[in-house]
């Protein structure tokens, strides 16, 4: 049987020279390539897509490698004009999803790791949908392409599908490029940590899309183990934890991970990971009514932060089929923030509402 072509947004530059010396071609080539696919986003190996590069490098990639393709099966647009999700159909038939968010200026991939998720967190969708496998690095890669893919359509003016916000220091007309990517999509990425490190170090790297370590961030629901790695190995991103709960019963309920994983243990592992790397932790709380958003749960986790560099995030509940709750009222997450600034001189923001009328928000990504 002939082995499987190369999926080339599974490789780094440096692999790409490897394989190519292998071939007897020169680095030079690489190069060229390395920007074809990063930089032009060529779709093929086609004289066109790439002209610089002979007849016979096209013809060995074309035989031995493949661009991993991923086919809208649907694009829907927010009527809040700023979101747009992506059902994207994965070389095996399975599918993902993929949100593109521009707000004023700042253009913003979110990309999913998994189909589906193991962790089971009770109000996410995706977690409710159970898992089903992880993602290729070049899948995970293949997202952030086919976004900036989309971004150069709107730039050339044949859909003006997103709009910019206005403000005063927006310029009428602006090239949009790809900027940030959160790793906030469907699954954990710690659950799949090889190709996730993978794909930051093709997706950061300077002479392609350029997304450094300012501009990744990897939510986790709390795989201890991933978290210690990523201060080991002093990962290039930044990092969420999606804590819910200051309590070990409270978050338990919410987040069967916890079970796993204690909140001690992650309190720790989050205190290695600021004290290795320098890092500031932002630490996600989705806010549901009546549940963990009175007063005493602000207090409890201002306490439990106390002297971490920290920001809290707050995602007020975005509806799922799968889980009843009610999203809190936005008096009561100011109140929130007011304690945590005033009695814990915490910093928090409350997440912006987007995209939940396509099912796009935070939680709300699954596969009907
Ligand atoms: N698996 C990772 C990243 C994906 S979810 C994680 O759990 O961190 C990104 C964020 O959305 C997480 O903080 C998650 O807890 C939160 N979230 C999940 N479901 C939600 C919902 N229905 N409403 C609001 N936030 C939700
Ligand atoms: Fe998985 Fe994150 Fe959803 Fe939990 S919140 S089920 S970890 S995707």
């Amino acid at each position: 049987m002939p082995a499987a072509p190369t999926d080339l947004y599974c490789l780094t530059r440096e692999e790409l020279r490897l394989l190519f010396a292998r071939w007897g071609f020169s680095p030079i080539h690489t190069a060229r390539l390395w920007g074809y696919l990063y930089l032009a986003l060529a779709d093929s190996f086609s004289a066109e897509a790439m002209p610089e590069l002979p007849e016979k490098v096209r013809a060995k990639l074309a035989a031995e490698t493949r661009l991993a393709a991923l086919p809208v099966a649907l694009a829907t647009d927010s009527a809040d004009g700023f979101t747009r999700k992506f059902l994207l159909t994965l070389p095996d038939g399975e599918r993902i999803e993929t949100v593109l968010m521009r707000f004023t200026g700042r253009v913003t991939a979110c990309v999913s790791s998994q189909v589906g998720c193991a962790m089971g967190c009770v109000f996410c969708a995706t977690g409710q949908m159970g898992y089903t496998r992880h993602l290729t690095p070049g899948e995970i890669v293949a997202q952030a392409v086919h976004v900036a893919r989309q971004l150069r359509i709107v730039a050339g003016g044949t859909d003006h599908g997103l709009k910019q916000k206005p403000g005063p220091a927006t310029p009428a007309i602006t090239i949009p490029r790809l900027r940030n990517i959160v790793l906030m999509g469907m699954g954990e990425p710690l659950h799949n940590y090889d190709a996730v490190m993978q794909a930051i170090e093709i997706l950061r790297d300077p002479n392609g899309l350029a997304l450094g370590a300012e501009r990744i961030t990897l939510s986790t629901v709390g795989v201890v183990p991933g978290i210690l790695r990523l201060a080991a190995e002093k990962r290039a991103c930044h990092l969420a934890v999606s804590l819910h709960a200051a309590t070990q019963d409270e978050r338990a309920a919410l987040v069967p991970a916890a079970k796993k994983w204690s909140l001690d243990e992650l309190m720790a592992a989050c205190r290695t990971y600021s004290e290795t790397t320098g890092r500031r932790i932002f630490y996600e709380w989705t806010l549901i009514e009546g549940q963990n958003d009175s007063a005493t749960h602000a207090r409890a986790v201002g306490e439990l932060l106390r002297g971490l560099p920290a920001q809290v995030n707050l995602i007020p509940l975005n509806p799922t089929a799968g889980y009843g709750g009610t999203p809190t009222r936005s008096d009561a997450a100011k109140r929130f923030q007011k304690i945590l600034a005033e009695e814990f001189n915490l910093p928090s923001t409350v997440r912006q509402r987007r995209g939940i009328d396509i099912a796009a928000g935070c939680g709300q990504l699954a596969i009907a």
